[in-house]
C-alpha cells in the first residue's frame, strides 16, 4: 500500500476549510440526512446497530419486515436470542448483533420505562451502543447535536486536513467538534457522508468534478492522503 502522507493540522486552517465547504455542501446535497429508515428512537437503535459491517440499503430491507413484527423494547426483549438471530441474519455479525439488541432492550425496559434514553451518557450504557451509534441517536432522534463519525467522515476529514486523528473515530469526533459549528454537527456529519459516497469515494475520488475541489489540500493527489 502507498505511503501516506504525514499531515500537519493547522486548526484554524481546518476551521476556515470547514467553513467554506458548508455552504456549497449544503447546496450540493440539500436532502441530506439519515438513511436508515425509522420512525422512532427505538428503530433507529435497532437500524444502528444492525448497519455494523451491513449497508443502509440492506438495512432498510431488513427492518421493513422486523419493525412489524418487534414494536416495543419490550418485544425485542422477550424474543428468544435465537428468533431474533434468525430475524436478523442477513445484515451479517448476526449473534453479536442479536445479543446486543436483546440485551439493550431489556435495559430500556428495566431502567428506561421502555424508552430509548435520550442523553450520551446512558446510551453509553447500551450495550452495542458506542459513541458513533449515540451520536446518530442523539442528531437524528433526539434534535441534539452530535458529529458521527463513520468511514466517510474519517477519510474526508483526512483529505480535507481537518484533523490528524483521522484512524481514530473518538479522537476525531472530538477534532471536529471544536472546528464545527456545535448547531451544525448532525447535518455536517451527513454532507460529509453524502459527499464520500457519491464523489469522494473512497478508491475513485471524482476530484476534477468535486465542488468542493477549490478547498481541498488532497485534491492534486488524493491518493497519497
Ligand atoms: S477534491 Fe478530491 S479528495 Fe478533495 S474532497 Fe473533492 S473528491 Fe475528495
Amino acid at each position: 500500500m502507498a505511503k501516506k502522507a504525514a499531515i500537519k493540522i493547522d486548526k484554524e486552517k481546518a476551521g476556515q476549510t470547514v467553513k467554506a465547504v458548508w455552504p456549497i455542501l449544503k447546496k450540493t446535497y440539500p436532502n441530506a440526512k439519515c438513511a436508515l429508515d425509522h420512525k422512532n428512537p427505538l428503530q433507529l437503535l435497532i437500524a444502528t446497530i444492525l448497519s455494523a459491517q451491513c449497508t443502509d440499503v440492506r438495512v432498510n430491507i431488513v427492518t421493513k419486515t422486523l419493525f412489524k413484527k418487534y414494536k416495543t423494547a419490550a418485544d425485542w426483549a422477550k424474543a428468544p436470542l435465537e428468533e431474533i438471530e434468525q430475524d436478523i441474519k442477513s445484515t451479517g455479525f448476526y449473534r453479536n448483533k442479536a445479543f446486543n439488541i436483546k440485551s439493550a432492550c431489556n435495559k430500556i425496559v428495566d431502567e428506561h420505562n421502555g424508552k430509548v434514553p435520550d442523553n450520551m451518557e446512558q446510551l453509553l450504557e447500551l450495550n452495542g451502543v458506542g459513541r458513533k451509534t449515540a451520536n446518530v441517536l442523539l442528531g437524528n432522534a433526539f434534535d441534539t447535536p452530535g458529529i458521527v463519525c463513520d468511514t466517510h467522515v474519517l477519510r474526508l476529514s483526512r483529505r480535507l486536513a481537518l484533523s490528524a486523528n483521522t484512524h481514530d473515530a473518538v479522537k476525531l469526533e472530538f477534532d471536529l467538534m471544536e472546528i464545527v459549528p456545535e448547531k451544525n454537527w448532525t447535518l455536517f456529519s451527513h454532507l460529509i457522508v453524502f459527499h464520500g459516497r457519491n464523489i469522494c469515494k473512497a478508491r475513485k475520488p471524482d476530484c476534477a468534478n468535486c465542488p468542493i475541489k477549490n478547498h481541498c489540500p488532497a485534491a492534486d493527489n488524493p491518493k497519497r492522503w
